[in-house]
């Protein structure tokens, strides 16, 4: 049997329809959309603008408002320093949290260190932020307000459209970083008061190293420090001729996306759903990490006690999972996001995402509730904590099924 890929929130499988939209311009249409004098320029800057109608129409924006990058990366970095270091600005303060993704919290870190104030707001312990929160930041020389739009670890959903408002009524920016969010849930910059937002489309089936940054061009107009110089590409804020394959697949990404969402959002929340309970069937002493009504539909990330997540995700080589260390690979330190909402690092350690993907059938499912189950009861039979603790919670009356300590 062939591994199980349930770590779709690191990056996905491309469709083969994204590819198909894609091969034409790595093969004949070669063009760069910025020669405006013959034909092979024309036929690229049109395919670069139609996939521009496509993510914005995904958005409710514009197309004009898209700026293509390389990804949530570039995008966050971009609208984050891009406004912090526009020339003339004076306000210096920054509302955000300490679970964004890292390309949101590095930013606002180094300019925390360069002369700017920096909230951090705390979380609860689902992962979501509120609009009171924010409100209760906003001060007088607020630049921008930050906070995404599902957390990548969690699949928590913030209230972005009611922080948008809040936003909105204090003519403060709102940047959501929506790498996760986005063509999973339903998104409408104008409804929901967003200035400005990221994707990527490595995340959505389509190709790595492209994405959008959706700036606003009026109501508020949005003006951004470019980083690199050199060129009068995506309104000169990011120069450099355009990935044009990488562009036409994150256009195609996003209109397969939107377009499927209604059935495709319901078939994921159930196989999400389906995990969840055939684990919770099976084994005792696990708990739900994230927020059980605002999650995306295909994030569960749970915490076992009494298993290690690293050892658990070498157990099962044939299913690919997140655990909640390996996030930042490079290092065996616990998930901050996961620190970031109260785990200890002992329950961080003993935590697996789960992310679900369109390609992901119920057999699949069926099989990783058997592997995963399993699994942690073998490694609980090894722990010799485990045995003492039940006996103790049982001995004290507590409930056996509450999370660890
Ligand atoms: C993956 C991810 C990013 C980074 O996206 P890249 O396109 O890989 O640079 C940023 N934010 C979130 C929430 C993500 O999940």
């Amino acid at each position: 049997m062939s591994d199980i890929y349930l770590d779709n929130n690191a990056t996905t499988p491309l469709d083969p329809r994204v590819l198909e939209a894609m091969l034409p311009f790595l093969k004949g249409s070669f063009g760069n959309p910025a020669s405006a004098s013959h034909k092979f320029g024309w036929g690229a800057e049109e395919a670069v603008e139609a996939a521009r109608e496509q993510v914005g129409g995904a958005l409710n924006a514009a197309g004009k408002d898209i700026i293509w990058t390389s990804g949530a990366t570039e995008g966050n970095n971009l609208a984050i320093q891009g406004l912090a270091r526009l020339p003339g600005e004076r306000r210096r303060h920054i509302v955000t949290s300490p679970i964004e993704h890292k390309s949101t919290v590095e930013p606002c870190r180094f300019l925390a260190a360069d002369g700017f104030e920096v909230t951090w707001l705390r979380p609860d312990p689902t992962g979501r932020i509120s609009a009171e929160q924010v409100a209760a930041a906003i001060r007088d020389d607020t630049l921008l307000v930050t906070v995404m739009m599902g957390n990548n670890e969690l699949g928590t959903v913030n209230p972005v459209a009611e922080i948008g408002a809040v936003c909105k009524g204090r003519g403060v920016l709102f940047h959501t970083d929506a790498a996760q969010a986005f063509g999973k849930i339903p998104i409408d910059v104008e409804r929901m008061g967003i200035d400005l937002l990221t994707l990527s489309a490595h995340k959505l089936y389509g190709p790595k190293g492209v994405g959008a940054l959706f700036a606003r061009r009026r109501g508020p107009r949005v003006r951004l420090q470019p980083f690199m110089l050199g060129g009068e590409q995506e309104r000169g804020w990011r120069c450099g001729t355009l990935n044009v394959p990488g562009i036409v697949g994150c256009g195609a990404a996003a209109e397969i996306a939107v377009r499927e969402m209604p059935e495709e959002a319901v078939r994921l929340s159930r196989l999400r759903d389906r995990l969840w309970s055939g684990l919770a069937a099976r084994l005792p002493e696990i708990r739900l990490n994230g927020n059980g009504d605002h999650r995306l539909p295909h994030t569960l990330n749970v915490s076992f006690a009494y298993a290690d997540g690293d050892s658990l995700m070498a157990h099962l080589s044939d299913i690919a999972v997140s655990s909640g260390s390996a996030c930042t690979s490079a290092s065996v330190a616990p998930s901050y996001v996961l620190r970031g909402i109260g785990l200890s690092d002992v329950a961080a350690r003993s935590s697996i995402r789960f992310s679900l993907g369109r390609f992901n059938t119920e057999a699949e499912i069926d099989r990783s509730i058997e592997r995963v189950a399993e699994t942690v009861i073998r490694l609980r039979r090894m722990n010799p904590a485990c045995e003492l603790a039940r006996r103790e919670a049982t001995a004290l009356g507590h409930d056996a099924s509450a999370p660890p300590p």
